[in-house]
């Protein structure tokens, strides 16, 4: 997903490069590649088949893509876009197969089409070895999720020590586990920006007597689960590779210590200090009538004060909230009473508008 490219194009992987790193990864003992139809406006898939081929390690690597669900409007299209990807993979079995980005709606959409019952049958064939889904969206989402169909074996979910209630989250996580699901962890370093922290987060780090780097903090965390099986993390450069790899293999679940609890729990509680609006991402003001993302504007406008990363808000802002941002609110007051943290919503969303747009 965060391949090295030549120039600003996603598409133009620098290939020398990026098979550099994934060589490099090998080394490491890295055996789990995850990536997806989109990743790289759909240069991601064809560049693996054909780097794994290049270094000849099918067989040391397990490979992970997802369903293109959006893309799914009929029964015929899970095959249309597992044969393309098989192709693309210069493969004839993919070890891991999402369910891309599942959200309700996805998830109806992969009941409607017969999409369960696809995936059942391309594990049967052998052309998918394990089906999971990823997610995004809330944890009663995903629990409906969870136990709606027997066969998911695993799921692949955002966290990191930032996030442990958002979407699925610590309880999601315990949540699959205990239903027998493996669990992939995607953002650890939400993004990078728990790589990048300011002066401020970087000082409580300091606190401990071995220098860490940010980003150790970060995988450190999660990888302290027992219930995560494996961490993804988009890395872009062999060092980032290096550095990564250095902290998996050290790193075991349950061995976090008390001191360092405190400090991340010092991290998390400083990032939270700078939030420009108490959003926890309940959701309960949803559906605005006039389809104001409310939740997503205010993670961005949060992003922005708390990581100090405005570009990249502003970036994603004007990427994701076209015609669901804060200018589409008419300031019916409609969502103000359900608010549980007592937001003025209206306000807050001029306010987050005059930072993101
Ligand atoms: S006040 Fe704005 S955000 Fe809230 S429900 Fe009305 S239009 Fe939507
Ligand atoms: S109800 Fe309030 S806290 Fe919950 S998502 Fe909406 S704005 Fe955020």
């Amino acid at each position: 997903m965060r391949l090295p490219t030549k120039g600003d194009d996603p598409s133009a992987i620098d290939e020398a490069a990026a098979t550099d790193i994934l060589a490099s990864a090998l080394d490491a003992g890295v055996n789990y590649i995850d990536t997806a139809w989109p990743y790289h406006r759909q240069a991601s898939e064809p560049w693996l088949g054909a780097a794994v081929e290049r270094l000849a390690c099918r067989d040391r690597v397990l490979l992970a893509t997802k369903a293109p669900v959006w893309l799914i409007n009929e029964p015929g299209d899970w095959e249309k876009h597992l044969s393309e990807q098989l192709k693309r993979l210069r493969t004839d079995r993919i070890d891991f197969y999402l369910a891309h980005a599942l959200s309700r709606g996805r998830w109806k959409t992969v009941v409607e089409t017969g999409g369960l019952e696809f995936l059942a049958k391309a594990k049967a064939d052998g052309r998918i070895g394990h089906v999971g889904f990823s997610f995004h969206d809330s944890l009663e989402a995903f629990k409906e999720i969870v136990d709606g169909w027997d066969g998911w074996e695993f799921c692949q979910v955002q966290y990191n020590y930032f996030d442990e209630d958002y979407q699925a989250g610590d309880e999601g996580i315990r949540y699959a586990a205990a239903r027998g699901l493996g669990v992939i962890v995607m953002e650890p370093l939400r993004g990078g920006v728990l790589a990048r922290v300011p002066d401020e987060a970087r000082r409580i780090f300091s606190k401990y007597p071995t220098p860490r780097m940010a980003a150790e903090w970060a995988l450190r965390h999660v990888l302290d689960r027992q219930e995560v099986v494996t961490v993804l993390s988009g890395m872009g450069s062999r060092d980032q590779l290096r550095e990564n790899a250095a902290v998996a293999s050290s790193a075991r679940p349950n061995a976090i210590t008390k001191d360092e609890r405190a400090i991340l729990d010092e991290a998390r509680a400083w990032f939270g200090s700078r939030m420009a609006v108490p959003c926890t991402n309940c959701g309960y003001c949803k559906p605005c009538p006039s389809g104001v993302a409310i939740p997503g504007v205010f993670r961005l406008w949060n992003d922005a004060s708390i990581f100090g990363a405005v570009d990249q808000a502003r970036k994603d802002y004007a990427a994701e909230f076209g015609s669901t941002g804060a200018g589409a609110c008419v300031e019916c007051g409609a969502c103000v009473p359900k608010c549980p943290q007592g937001i003025d919503i209206p306000a807050a969303l001029r306010k987050a508008a005059a930072i993101l747009s």
